[in-house]
């Protein structure tokens, strides 16, 4: 594969210009391995997310939703196995331990806790209340979106290697013999999401045994090329019932399931698929950044789907120096605003200009106010990808968008 490191500098400058993505602290010289999120990057993530959690959580009956608190009790990674292996060699050979160590309490009273290196083990803490206070049947799932932590040695690749960054993990608690068969149902929506928000290709990966975690009897790695290589972007792992086993071991609190009309107690074996959403914005930004040239002009857009773009249709007045036009722009605007979801006002600069900039947020459509509109109450609507515009009236201007 030719590797594009090019691009990336595209992509990080745009992020940048476009109010996307900054590096964290950047007016101290930022912070390496951490990044912060402005206002349409923010916007592009929160719908990363909710689409997540639709398709993940919501259109299906057999889920719950978990919050669990990120620094937790330090037994937790002892049993888990983060304290003893969750290690990176350092160029030395020394291991290293990546995960971030806090202080709780004050003086002698104070405790070392770790802030989370994945969400997955709050998961797996809160099984038993799940059990206690929903009494679900087998198989059913917990899932949970959150920050998690890991010092990363050598910190990279923009968003691909950061220190702080956000997972939307699932926990599928299943009876052992049945874990092919969920293996591929999530392997199945897996690759529809991947689909569902424009990721170009992806490729999976069975993972060998020497290269598995211990605890896991298949994990297939979902890869990306990115320009500096191809690299992981989520992973699913079929983990058995490592953690329950090693919760229950460690806490001496049963985490078996019982099932009331058999009357079998099992530990029930976990499913997991996990996707970082900043990998997920990072491959998405990749596949849809796209130069091609429109009335003779170079430009730059970003072919987002519609329904994860930051903004979903943006509304000019053909001139903002005509009060006319703003004011009818505005109303309709106003109007639109409860119907169509992450409309925008804009009449910054020239109509080229706006044309432009939303182009590279990546606003599938773009209203113009004109004086027509006074007339008849059509607008022109605009394509992004095309570049095309049409007449159409503002009664059909929600189907056409949304
Ligand atoms: P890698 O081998 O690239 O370090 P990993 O196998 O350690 O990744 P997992 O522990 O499986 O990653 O974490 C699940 C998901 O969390 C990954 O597929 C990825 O999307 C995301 N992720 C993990 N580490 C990072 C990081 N440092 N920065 C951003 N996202 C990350």
């Amino acid at each position: 594969m030719i590797q594009d490191l090019g691009m990336m500098e595209k992509i990080v400058s745009l992020c940048k210009r476009r109010g996307f993505i900054y590096p964290s602290s950047e007016i101290y010289g930022g912070f390496s391995g951490f990044w912060d999120y402005g206002h349409y990057g923010a916007i592009l993530k929160e719908n990363i997310k909710c689409l997540w959690k639709q398709r993940f959580i919501f259109d299906r009956e057999d889920m719950f939703v978990n919050d669990a608190s990120i620094v937790m009790n330090p037994n937790v990674w002892e049993a888990s196995g983060h304290v003893s292996t969750f290690t990176d060699p350092m160029e030395d050979g020394k291991q290293f331990n990546t995960m971030f160590k806090t202080s709780v309490g004050a003086g002698e009273e104070s405790i070392v806790s770790y802030l989370r290196p994945e969400t997955a083990q709050g998961i797996f803490t809160n099984f038993k209340n799940v059990i206690d206070s929903f009494h679900p049947k087998l198989p059913f799932g917990i899932a949970q979106v959150g920050k998690a932590f890991r010092n990363e040695i050598s910190p990279r690749d923009f968003i691909f290697r950061s220190r702080e960054f956000e997972q939307m993990e699932v926990e599928y608690f299943v009876r052992e013999k049945d874990w092919e068969k969920h293996f591929q149902e999530w392997l199945e929506k897996m690759r529809k999401f991947g689909k569902e928000i424009g990721i170009k290709q992806i490729i999976e990966l069975d993972v060998t045994p020497e290269d598995r975690a211990h605890y896991s009897k298949r994990t297939i790695d979902f890869e990306f090329d990115y320009p500096f290589g191809r690299k992981e972007l989520w992973g699913l792992a079929y983990r058995t019932d490592f953690d329950l086993k090693a919760h229950s071991a460690k806490s001496g609190i049963s985490l078996e399931y019982f099932n009331e009309e058999t009357g079998d107690r099992l530990t029930p074996h976990v499913i997991e698929p996990s996707l970082g959403v900043d990998r997920t914005i990072l491959a998405i930004l990749l596949s849809s950044y796209t130069e091609d040239e429109i009335g003779g002009e170079p430009r730059i857009y970003l072919k987002l789907a519609k329904h994860i773009a930051p903004v979903r249709a943006a509304v000019f007045p053909l001139l903002k120096n005509k009060p006319e036009l703003v004011s009818k722009a505005r109303e309709l605007f106003l109007n639109l605003k409860s119907q169509i979801p992450n409309l925008e006002f804009d009449d910054n600069g020239n109509i080229g200009k706006r044309y432009r900039r939303q182009d590279e947020i990546g606003t599938p459509f773009c209203i113009t106010i004109d004086f027509d509109t006074l007339k008849d109450d059509t607008v022109t609507l605009r394509d992004r990808d095309t570049g095309e515009q049409k007449r159409i009236k503002v009664s059909d201007l929600k189907e056409a968008i949304i």
